[in-house]
């Protein structure tokens, strides 16, 4: 068996990326950085390129690929430069990868990671907006493909870690009775409901424990983040959504918890660093260094938790009702937060808009859940187009959006 492992990183360039160059450098001689892929950002994938050498790298945007071609070449690198979506599921399927880094933000990563799936790689998920779409189909394709799945979010990768472990790829639930979500509650915890309407983007991006990118910042202060984790989890652990308990602990200190039939609650606790479950997931099923600095238990002092109040945060609530109404519902959910959350930060509509846009596409939604990848990308589209409309026709109305 060769003894570095290929790398796949499906959005380098962002926030989860990053992170994950960061501890790769820490272990040069175990991994192998075969492809790195971004939108558009052409000065920072150049800078990766020449920096980590991969035999590929994709810039989905077609003429930004041309100009940073022209780059490398200028600078003598190696790297093939490739454009358009398919080349995102094709380094992802490349024979020289073993281990892919599911990091694209939002639907644009579904199709990539499963073609990580159905090439048999251990996929590190950090997309939970692939799972909440396509959930069976995407477990199914894992199992069926001798694929492994390790959560890169933190809180399913200290599930992962307080959890029995799998045995021959499945998830043991040996005693499990509930899992113990947890979240900060985000910047807007304590702010006065009547207020909620004035936040800025600027203010909800700013959040207090984590740095990250723009659309899971804001999906934490709406906590549709933790409604999408709700559902990341279901799927990732087989466990019902009435099995799993949504705590506020404001420190983020302890990542989630598992209680078990005998009283005992496992929790994992560190730093808010996502190197921790990057690096995890890169060396499981050992322990490797990730650069996080050990915890100071002294420092944390306190641990706090509380019940989410659910009028305040309505997206929390919107995701459970997705889940339970079945699959074609947990697609427009995300697929009108996504709407949403861009025209919130194009400033095109109030931080409270959000959860009346998803209501309103969530109430157009079919019920039960798609079968097939066409069904899937089907009704995806059709409820962007919807919250798309939604969103015009509230803009033209007095009073309604700003
Ligand atoms: P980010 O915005 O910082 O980076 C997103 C990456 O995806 C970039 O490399 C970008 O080039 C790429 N990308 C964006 N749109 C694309 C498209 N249409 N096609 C192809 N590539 C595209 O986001 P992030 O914070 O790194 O989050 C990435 C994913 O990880 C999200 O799904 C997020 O929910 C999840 N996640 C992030 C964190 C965190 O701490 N940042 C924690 C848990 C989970
Ligand atoms: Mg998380």
């Amino acid at each position: 068996m060769k003894h570095s492992k290929g790398i796949c990183i499906l959005g380098s360039t962002g926030t989860i990326g990053v992170n994950t160059l960061n501890v790769i450098s820490l272990h040069n001689s175990d991994f192998t950085v075969i492809a790195l892929t971004a939108n558009s950002n052409v000065e920072k994938l150049k800078e990766q390129c020449l920096k980590y050498q991969p035999l590929y790298a994709v810039m989905v945007d077609h003429n930004k690929a041309e100009v940073l071609q022209q780059a490398l070449v200028k600078s003598s690198s190696q790297t093939k430069v490739l454009s358009g979506t398919d080349s995102l599921e094709f380094v992802a399927s490349l024979d020289a990868v073993d281990y892919v880094m599911a990091a694209i933000v939002g639907a644009a990563g579904l199709l990539p990671n499963l073609a990580a799936a159905k090439a048999g790689k251990r996929v590190m998920l950090a997309n939970k907006e692939s799972l909440v779409m396509s959930g069976k189909l995407f477990m199914d394709a894992i199992a069926d493909n001798a694929a492994e799945l390790l959560p890169i979010d933190s809180e399913h990768n200290a599930i992962f870690q307080a959890m029995p472990r799998p045995v021959n790829g499945i998830q043991e639930k040996q005693g499990v009775t509930k899992i113990l979500l947890t979240g900060s509650g985000g910047p807007f915890r304590e702010r006065s409901i009547d207020s909620l309407q004035d936040v800025t983007p600027e203010q909800a991006v700013a959040h207090p424990n984590w740095v990250m990118g723009q659309k899971i910042s804001v999906d934490s202060a709406t906590m549709m983040n933790k409604g999408l984790e709700v559902i990341e989890a279901c799927w990732l652990f087989d466990v019902s959504v009435d099995q799993i308990q949504v705590v506020i602990h404001p420190q983020s200190t302890i990542h989630s918890m598992v209680s078990y039939t005998d009283g005992s609650v496992l929790a994992q606790l560190g730093n808010p660093d996502m190197r921790t479950p990057i690096a995890y997931a890169l060396a499981y099923p050992k322990r490797i260094e990730s650069g996080v600095e050990q915890l100071d238990i002294f420092d944390v002092a306190r641990l706090d938790f509380e019940k989410p109040d659910y009028h305040r945060y309505r997206c929390l609530q919107l995701a459970f009702d997705a889940h339970r109404s079945g699959g074609y519902a947990s697609i427009a959910l995300n697929a009108a937060n996504e709407i949403a959350v861009a025209s919130f930060l194009d400033k095109q509509i109030k931080f409270t808009d959000i959860p009346l846009i998803i209501e309103n596409v969530l109430e157009q939604a079919p019920s039960g859940t798609p079968n097939n990848i066409d069904d899937i990308l089907g009704q995806n589209l059709s409820s962007r187009d919807c919250a798309n409309r939604y969103i015009k026709v509230g803009r033209s109305k007095v009073n309604s959006f700003i």
